[in-house]
């Protein structure tokens, strides 16, 4: 698993996705880079997002809010008060760690030990396996479950009562029950801010402490009657953004999964009082059905429902996601009562109602809202579409199965040779696609190879320009994903391709 994560690390270096922020003075930790085609996948995300959520729905509108806020905005949100990881330091590899996330890595253990029983069951029993039976009978699937589920229970308790030294000896029993860090001197656990503090203003008198925003949510709540107003917006409405957030976030080798710099894609949804549980269930609804019809395979993505909630929230629930370390949040949905426009009404001293006009009477709206990282859904995106094949011919290729339409470059037009006037018929090619998608040149070494690099790079079309082009205007498109090959006209090429490549 941890050789898998590596390739996935390298492979978005070599070819052009993602690399470490300012690599040349040995980078700087949880802070990446989107490079040529890593930009272009996270554009296509983002698009793909807001087409869905603003484009498709007419009760849903976009907004850009700055991403410094009024600092009074941190009090109201609870992030000043509430905004805390709980930290653990380990004595002798002097190592800090977040003690949530290392208790769930000895949860993850578990869970790695009950997929070794599914392993070994399903090679005994061959065609007749059936995964969730086994899973809901096996008594020592069983006991891993109920000593996972027991972990988390006594996690969430100890965090909510800010039992800091129950969350320690916690640690201390899981460390010597399934060793994850290897060593076993610990500190306390400290409760740590994870807002990046900033000032605004030139002289010492007049600046003025900030932070940076760490969600997006926030700016959404402040242009609530703003925008419902010059919107003329009817509960229930909507307002998305795409935007960057910024956390300090104790790290530990995760990739673009956990960074200090981010961007969430959020929406709100504005409800009725009382309305929420059914709007709550929509979004799940509706917000699954997005990832799968991506068509990367229903069994990746499971529901979490949580127990423990955070301050702002009624219910909420993850959409997890098997990324090559286990399964892990994507994206969460949240009802969100009326916890944050309330508190902005009691700080700001300002009226943040809705007058109904159906029901003849002014409230403070109920919120739904579904957020998710672009950074962890490009990774969710990326990490799965790598493989390795093994090809009829006994050879192996590389290939990045990216989603048509989420891949960075969709077409690569490859002269067959450097002469001929081959590469001037293939920059026409170009000329006249680059209007609809992006395109690209590539000429360089064999065919065979050029054919490589394509997959490996993840252009789901290949567009070959030979001398019987010259002749009848016909080309060969190659599919990434089958490898099959077909003849067709130059004039065929943009519909052909714009079929699989549109939303
Ligand atoms: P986690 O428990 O993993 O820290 P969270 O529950 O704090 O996440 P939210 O505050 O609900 O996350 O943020 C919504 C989404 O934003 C998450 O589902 C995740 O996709 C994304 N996200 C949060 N923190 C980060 C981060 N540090 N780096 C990348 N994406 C993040």
């Amino acid at each position: 698993q941890e050789d898998d994560f590596k390739k996935v690390i390298s492979h978005a270096k070599e070819y052009g996705y993602v690399t470490q922020s300012s690599e040349i003075y040995d980078g700087l930790s949880a802070v990446y880079d989107y490079t040529q085609n890593g930009a272009e996948l996270k554009k296509n995300i983002r698009e793909y997002w807001w087409q869905a959520m603003v484009q498709l729905n007419e009760n849903i509108v976009g907004i850009d809010a700055a991403i410094f806020m009024h600092p009074t905005t941190w009090k109201a949100s609870g992030h000043i008060d509430a905004f805390n990881d709980p930290l653990i330091d380990n004595k002798d590899s002097k190592k800090r760690y977040r003690a949530d996330v290392l208790i769930e890595d000895y949860v993850g253990k578990l869970e790695g030990k009950i997929e070794k029983e599914v392993a070994k069951a399903g090679k005994r029993f061959g065609a007749a396996f059936d995964r969730d039976q086994f899973l809901s009978t096996n008594p020592r699937v069983l006991k891993y479950q109920e000593q996972a589920t027991d972990i988390l229970k006594r996690m969430g308790r100890s965090l909510e009562a800010e039992d800091l030294a129950d969350v320690k000896a916690l640690i201390e029993e899981l460390e010597i029950a399934c060793p994850v860090s290897g060593s076993r001197n610990w500190t306390d656990v400290k409760q740590f801010n994870l807002m990046f503090g900033t000032r605004l203003g030139a002289t010492a008198e007049s600046s003025m402490e900030l932070f940076l925003r760490p969600e997006t949510a926030q700016g959404i709540f402040v242009n609530f009657l703003n925008v419902q107003k010059s919107g003329r917006m009817k509960i229930p409405f909507g307002i998305a953004q795409v935007g960057k957030a910024f956390r300090n976030e104790i790290v530990a080798r995760q990739f673009i999964f956990r960074m200090r710099e981010f961007e969430q894609m959020e929406m709100q949804f504005f409800i009725r009082p009382g309305s929420q549980k059914e709007w709550y269930e929509h979004w799940k609804e509706a917000r699954m059905k997005w990832h799968l019809s991506l068509g990367m395979g229903k069994e990746l993505y499971r529901f979490h429902d949580h127990e423990k909630l955070a301050h702002y929230a009624d219910a909420a629930s993850d959409i997890e996601f098997r990324f090559p370390f286990g399964f892990k949040e994507l994206e969460g949905i949240h009802s969100r009562t009326d916890f944050d426009l309330s508190s902005h009404e009691n700080f700001s001293g300002r009226k943040l109602q809705y007058f109904d006009p159906e029901l003849g009477e002014h409230y403070v709206p109920y919120v739904v809202e579904t957020s998710i990282g672009l950074d962890r859904m490009f990774l969710a995106v990326f990490s799965n579409a790598l493989c390795e094949e093994q090809l009829d011919d006994g050879s192996t290729r590389t290939v990045l199965r990216i989603p048509a339409v989420l891949a960075p470059v969709k077409a690569a037009v490859l002269p067959l040779v450097k002469k001929d006037g081959l590469p001037e018929l293939a920059h026409e090619i170009i000329g006249a696609l680059k209007w609809d998608f992006m395109v690209q040149y590539d000429e360089k070494d064999a065919i065979g190879r050029r054919y490589r690099r394509q997959d490996a790079a993840g252009t789901p079309f290949c567009i070959t320009v030979d001398h019987q082009t010259l002749e009848d205007r016909t080309v060969t498109l190659r599919y990434r994903d089958t490898m099959e090959q077909k003849r067709l006209s130059i004039a065929e090429l943009k519909d052909t391709i714009q079929k699989e490549v549109g939303f």
